[in-house]
């Protein structure tokens, strides 16, 4: 296996005290050395790697998106809609996707976030309409042309309007449909331990599209399979209100009941806690994936990260789907998500280096994933985003760590993803961006059109 200097980097973040400015050695798909100050790599290697003018991050992980959502980016009529109306209106375009649109959105959503610096990400997908059963299938393919990390989760849908819940019945499936596809996919691509590139996880909807029955069996299932659970918990306020009706429960007390208050479980949003739940969360060691553009863009409300860390529930970071985080940007979603928390607990408690914790270590350990992914650090997988600092937007700029997340970057210079370099000067290796633009674009109008 060849050795590869990243010898001496502009700035490093490495998600713990390590000192890395002298750089790090990768091998294999590992990073085999950390270099402090003064220090080189203890044998020689094959290649040097100049990091002068990058700051390195370890590779950036999204907790939380809707890959098929791209197509439906900033459509009229819900460009001002809160979440209900957003859905119910959305819902029936949705169940019109076909195998070719969403194999085209998950790699545009995936060469987007690759671009920005992710080298893991989890995608939410719980549309399985007649035409589309083996969507799962569809996302490992993509995800493998492009060579990126993902955590693919067998979302689900069980409860339509004829039951009171709120998604359109054509859309939702029959539970033991739903368990048998789940338990093929867990068998089939679940890969385990240190180096994985695909993980499945189950995650039924939100308590709105999904029956208890569906929540507890996943559960069950998630426990004999050993793998991790993920739903949308306490985004909105009508959520809260439709669970108090519907179970008589509100939404924590709602997760207990079906089995779910547990550290195999991640949440995305968890805006609306009060500070029993929030106990109640840490100490089960639930996790958190904070999504705060699109809990800006449909004013769902604030998530409280730092109550929630305190009380022991890790906060990772999402972009949540791309028609309500239309700009599917890791490291913008890392700004925004330092500026939102900014607004709740003050300037001073909410550093980059925090935003930017979220979005690496954070998200590696809501993901199952702490002990490999998310940090630079010996034997950790060599997954690095790395960034210029040479837009004129950086002129004048002095923190490089602070920098990219107020200046606001954008886009990374070099991704690498398990030792191998899959955006190389800003371009990802092997892919025509124009062409997948164009096919893309036509999808979402044939989308749109049907
Ligand atoms: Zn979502």
């Amino acid at each position: 296996m060849s050795r590869i200097w990243i010898k001496q980097p502009l700035a490093v973040f490495t998600g713990n005290a390590l000192d890395a400015s002298h750089g790090l050695v990768v091998e294999g798909q590992r990073i085999v050395e950390v270099l402090g100050q003064g220090q080189s790599p203890s044998l020689p290697c094959e290649e040097i790697f100049d990091a002068r003018d990058l700051v390195i991050l370890p590779g950036l992980i999204n907790s939380h998106h809707h890959f098929y959502q791209t197509l439906t980016r900033a459509w009229a009529p819900v460009v001002n809609a809160p979440l209900f109306p957003w859905l119910v209106n959305l819902y029936p375009v949705w169940a019109r996707l076909n195998p070719e649109q969403l194999h085209i959105a998950t790699q545009v959503a995936l060469a987007e976030l690759l671009l920005s610096g992710c080298t893991f990400a989890a995608d939410h997908h719980y549309l399985f309409p007649q035409q589309l059963t083996d969507a799962i299938d569809i996302q490992v393919n993509a995800a493998q042309d492009l060579g990126m990390r993902v955590m693919l989760t067998r979302g689900s849908m069980s409860l339509g309007q004829a039951d009171g819940g709120l998604p359109p019945q054509h859309t939702v499936q029959a539970m033991q449909v739903i368990l048998d596809d789940s338990q093929r996919l867990v068998e089939k691509y679940h890969q385990r331990g240190e180096g994985a590139m695909v993980n499945i996880a189950l995650a039924p909807c939100s308590p709105f599209s999904v029956t208890p029955e569906i929540m507890r069996e996943s559960a069950k299932l998630a426990e004999s399979l050993d793998v991790r659970l993920h739903t949308h918990l306490a985004e909105t306020l009508d959520e809260e209100q439709f669970c108090l009706e519907r179970f008589g429960l509100r939404t924590v007390d709602y997760l207990e009941s079906v089995g779910w208050l547990q550290n195999r479980t991640w949440l995305a949003h968890g805006i609306h806690f009060n500070a029993d739940e929030i106990t109640r969360l840490g100490q089960a060691g639930v996790g958190i994936c904070h999504c705060p553009h699109s809990n800006m863009r449909l004013a769902s409300g604030i998530c409280p990260s730092l109550d929630l860390l305190a009380a022991g529930a890790p906060i990772g970071l999402g972009v949540d789907g791309s028609a309500s985080g239309d700009a599917s940007n890791l490291i913008l979603e890392a700004r925004q998500a330092m500026y939102l928390q900014r607004l709740k607990y003050g300037a001073e408690k909410i550093t980059p280096e925090l935003a930017l914790g979220f979005a690496t270590t954070g998200s590696a350990h809501i993901l199952g994933r702490g002990q490999d992914l998310g940090q630079i650090q010996v034997g950790y997988q060599a997954d690095l985003a790395c960034y210029r600092l040479d837009d004129l937007k950086f002129s004048g700029s002095h923190d490089p760590i602070a920098a990219l997340l107020l200046c606001g970057a954008d886009r990374a210079h070099d991704v690498m993803v398990a030792g191998q370099w899959r955006v190389r000067t800003g371009q990802i290796q092997g892919i025509d961006i124009e062409e997948l633009k164009f096919r893309h674009r036509a999808a979402a109008k044939q989308l749109l059109a049907a």
